[in-house]
């Protein structure tokens, strides 16, 4: 096709040749001065050769790739994208009728850098991360409902808050497609209410389902404290399995509002849950030593490399506070979602708040991202959920 072309300085393809998806600004020799922000372009080294075509942006990331193949980025491209997408989805076995909410698109994970795609039922919600994919927005959501058997009839476009700010698209949340249906989904069995218009993300943190699972596995006859609950997924997970009594705390009062309606759609009328609207700190801070199975789920630290120091001190204190707090005999569900904070960087502030606390602690099982989410190989920077399983004496 003929794309823009963008020339990258001599002996910069590298990375490219060995399938990284991303074009950093300092590796490119030359740009068309025509170019727009989210063209479609066809990156050649210094030398000519065709290395990619991607969508250009302005920023540290000038060029995702979006095929290796000299190929056209057209309506077929999307739909054979996205339909290999939904087999994989098919092949995990997580579209089943006790399961109706998972990733359907993860960004490079899925070869389609800048967009995320959800399921909720028949609702798909759409994120555009690059100014590229915005502009594909309606051949996209055409390519959706396009995909085969997969019976998706609304695509909600939310991408207010994860474009680029400064390249002024100005893009309006809204269905590009049908309208609303319902906004209960199931996981696992379990449902919840997603609040994709207003709720953070696309509405529901689908990557934590695997490690809800397992939760539920050791909640049985515990006292759980669920931090920074959001909607209060792991919290429905530890009542099926059996717990004692479940506490629920997250600062926005609109997450308890919804923990407690989800409580009330699973376990009507159940007395073992109570949902707190608190800060994790002052709540942490006050508690008393009751709980011996504490989930501590926060927000990034880190949302980029700058806040590093900060974050691995952030999560020091919070681990901190918790082993110091829970029962002997507990278990601690710790997690951090920070792409800038690495796996080893995670367990050593996990470690330094444990050996703080002079507690006994031991690692029962190294969780990540659910396969959903999937690590392209080449693009190692796609893994970002990290958690540990440990047991505290
Ligand atoms: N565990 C959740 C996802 C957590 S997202 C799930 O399974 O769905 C992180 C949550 O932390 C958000 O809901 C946010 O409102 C909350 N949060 C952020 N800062 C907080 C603070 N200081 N104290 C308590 N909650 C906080």
């Amino acid at each position: 096709m003929a794309y823009k072309i963008i020339k990258l300085k001599k002996g910069k393809e590298e990375s490219l040749l060995r399938f990284h998806p991303w074009v950093f600004s300092g590796a490119v020799a030359s740009l068309p001065e025509d170019i727009e922000e989210g063209d479609l372009v066809n990156v050649v080294s210094n030398a000519g050769k065709f290395i990619g075509v991607g969508h250009y942006q302005i920023g540290s990331i000038a060029v995702r790739i979006l095929s290796f193949e000299e190929q056209e980025i057209n309506d077929n491209f999307f739909i054979e994208r996205l339909s290999a997408a939904y087999q994989l989805r098919k092949t995990l076995n997580l579209i089943r009728p006790d399961n109706n909410a998972f990733r359907l698109v993860h960004g490079e994970g899925d070869f389609l850098p800048g967009l995320i795609v959800d399921i909720y039922g028949n609702t798909a919600v759409v994120q555009a991360h690059s100014p590229g994919m915005h502009y594909a927005r309606n051949i996209i959501a055409n390519a959706l409902v396009a995909i085969e058997d997969a019976g998706i009839k609304n695509v909600y476009y939310k991408s207010e808050t994860t474009l680029p700010y400064k390249a002024q698209l100005d893009p309006q949340n809204d269905y590009i497609i049908g309208s609303f249906e319902t906004n209960i989904a199931t996981e696992n069995g379990l449902k919840f209410h997603v609040d994709w218009l207003k709720g953070q993300k696309t509405g529901f943190f689908v990557d934590q389902r695997d490690n809800r699972k397992l939760l539920e596995h050791y909640a049985k006859d515990r006292n759980v404290l669920n931090m920074f609950c959001y909607t209060g997924g792991f919290s429905f997970y530890a009542m099926r399995g059996g717990a004692n009594l479940v506490h629920s705390v997250d600062s926005s009062s609109k997450a308890i509002t919804l923990t407690n309606a989800n409580v009330e759609l699973n376990f009507p009328g159940d007395t073992r849950h109570k949902a707190f609207a608190e800060d994790a700190f002052k709540f942490l801070n006050e508690m008393d030593n009751n709980y011996d199975l504490i989930i501590l789920d926060p927000p990034a630290f880190a949302k980029h490399r700058s806040a590093l120091k900060n974050a691995l001190i952030g999560y020091r204190k919070l681990n901190a506070k918790a082993f110091e707090k829970i029962k002997p005999g507990g278990i601690l569900f710790t997690f951090s979602c920070s792409q800038a904070v690495n796996k080893d960087q995670f367990r050593l502030a996990v470690f330094s708040a444990a050996a703080q606390s002079h507690r006994k602690v031991r690692i029962l099982h190294q969780l990540t991202q659910p396969a959903d989410h999937p690590i392209n190989i080449y693009h190692p920077e796609g893994e970002y959920l990290k958690g540990l399983i440990l047991y505290v004496e």
